[in-house]
């Protein structure tokens, strides 16, 4: 099993997001909150299951799924 540092990791940019509750309405383990400030929030990023859904539908590219490293674990012997 893969140690946490190798989880996806979700990076939200506040400067680019516009509050518009795509990618906490997408993700379907409900990683994503949005937060009292109103910018969206990983609450429960150890549930990313790096499926990109959040990426693809935030319309600004406001939000990327960094998954290398998880990536890499998942290959070594
Ligand atoms: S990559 Fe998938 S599981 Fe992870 S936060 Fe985005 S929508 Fe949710
Ligand atoms: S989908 Fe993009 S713009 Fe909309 S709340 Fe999420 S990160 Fe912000």
């Amino acid at each position: 099993m893969a140690d946490e540092q190798h989880l996806p990791k979700v990076e939200i940019w506040k400067e680019v997001c516009t509050s518009c509750g795509a990618c906490d309405d997408a993700c379907p383990t409900d990683v994503i909150r949005m937060g009292e400030d109103g910018f969206p929030f990983a609450k429960y990023e150890e549930d990313c299951q790096g499926c990109f859904i959040c990426e693809w539908d935030c319309p600004v590219g406001a939000i990327r799924i960094r998954v290398a490293r998880w990536y890499e674990a998942s290959r070594l012997p």
